[in-house]
């Protein structure tokens, strides 16, 4: 089955063609400057080959048929015909209560997104867009969603709920949704695979760092907890993000400096977590040569983080009664051994105990702790695509 997943942003679109039963990716590409003007590019992995291409794109539909040209071109295409699209999966971020898991797209599917806008004003009239311009230029094609919610539909309420009156929940669905749910549940489900354990046997911690970041404890393989909460501004400072901090820090710094709403919001997504502290940039490899050439800044933002990321995994293992396993995956989770080892040192105490060789490691599956760890640590790469991928074709294949 060859399945096209699809993550469409508000002027770009990220696609994977690919057959999720040998995990093979077909050809993958971006479109860029949607509404603008229009950028694909496109590659085919197998050969290695990466084509660019300037193509007018005023709305996402014109996007989706660049992205099928491209798949069916004679020159650099890697289908005969568009009817060898069994399925399209599409990353929606928010699923709110409606969604506990992926679903197969009709009406009633796209009306329930619809209602989700309020939660996710700027990522789900994107996907909508995205989905709507597929039904478009391949109709009759089956299509499915997948939330980035939906894995932690399974928290429990002493977890999602706000210490805020319970009527801004019943009213208004203010809770914690937490995100990244694909990337979490691949991660979970790899780790249970790595340690040839049933995941309803394991306590498992997730950490997801990355741009964004955020940590899930996976009990039995459900989600309990997740740092990220009504928006994924919470849980740990991130790239250009705040993370969690004190609701009356806002109201000081608007009266001292006159902000409206938007401007206070803007300081605290774009302008905050590691670039924040560090003053010189929101990529761990810049704060890090930083560091290294003596920035104080620099050195107290990675400690930050890896103290945020170590107080969190103290927390969850306390929310489960334990843990088995330590799962570090995304961006800096997979190539970022310094940050690694700063989050999981100091947790002997709980039976961590790293490897320091075996975490000098990029981007491969690893067992990164002690081979006497009594808690295992993993190096897992995400993949949400092929997650995605995978729920399309177990959906479609019904
Ligand atoms: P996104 O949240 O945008 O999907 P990624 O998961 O791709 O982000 O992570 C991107 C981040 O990963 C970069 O901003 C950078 O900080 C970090 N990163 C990538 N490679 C390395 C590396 N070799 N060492 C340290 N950090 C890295």
């Amino acid at each position: 089955m060859k399945v096209l997943v699809i993550n469409a942003g508000s002027s770009s679109l990220k696609y994977q063609l690919m057959d999720p039963a040998t995990r093979e990716v077909l050809a993958k590409g971006l479109c860029e400057r949607i509404g603008i003007d229009g950028r694909l590019t496109h590659k085919i992995p197998a050969k290695d080959a990466k084509y660019e291409f300037e193509i007018p794109m005023p709305t996402h539909a014109e996007a989706i048929q660049a992205v099928l040209d491209a798949l069916l071109s004679a020159e650099h295409g890697v289908i005969k015909s568009a009817s060898e699209i069994d399925a399209v999966g599409h990353r929606v971020v928010h699923g709110g209560e409606k969604f506990a898991s992926s679903v197969l797209i009709d009406e009633e599917v796209m009306a329930a997104i619809e209602e989700c806008i309020p939660l996710a004003p700027l990522h789900n009239p994107a996907n909508i867009t995205g989905i709507k311009a597929c039904q478009k230029v391949m109709p009759g094609v089956p299509m499915v969603a997948v939330f980035d919610t939906a894995f932690h539909q399974t928290m429990p309420s002493k977890s999602y709920i706000y210490a805020l009156p319970y009527e801004y929940y019943e009213k208004d669905k203010v809770r914690r949704y937490g995100f990244h749910g694909t990337s979490h549940r691949y991660v979970s489900a790899r780790a249970a695979a790595m340690l040839g354990k049933p995941i309803e046997e394991l306590k498992i911690i997730t950490c997801h760092l990355g741009n964004g970041s955020s940590i899930a404890a996976v009990d039995c393989g459900k989600s309990v907890d997740t740092t990220m909460g009504f928006t994924p501004l919470a849980g740990l400072p991130m790239g250009t993000r705040s993370g969690d901090l004190d609701a009356g820090i806002m109201e000081y710094l608007m009266n001292k400096y006159g902000w409206d709403m938007k401007e206070m919001m803007n300081v605290l997504n774009k302008k905050s977590g590691v670039l924040g502290i560090s003053g010189v940039s929101s990529d761990f490899r810049d704060i890090e040569t930083a560091a290294h050439e003596g920035n104080q800044q620099a050195a107290l933002a990675l400690e930050a983080f890896q103290y945020s990321v170590k107080k969190y995994i103290g927390a969850y293992a306390a929310a489960m009664g334990g843990v088995d396993a330590i799962v570090f995956t995304a961006g800096v989770g997979e190539n970022d051994g310094n940050t690694r080892m700063g989050a999981a040192s100091g947790l002997e105490y709980m039976g961590v105990k790293m490897d320091p060789e075996a975490n000098n490691v990029r981007g491969k599956e690893t067992v990164i702790s002690a081979a006497d760890s009594k808690v295992k640590v993993l190096l897992i790469p995400t993949d949400e695509e092929l997650m995605i991928a995978m729920d399309t074709a177990a959906i479609v294949g019904k």
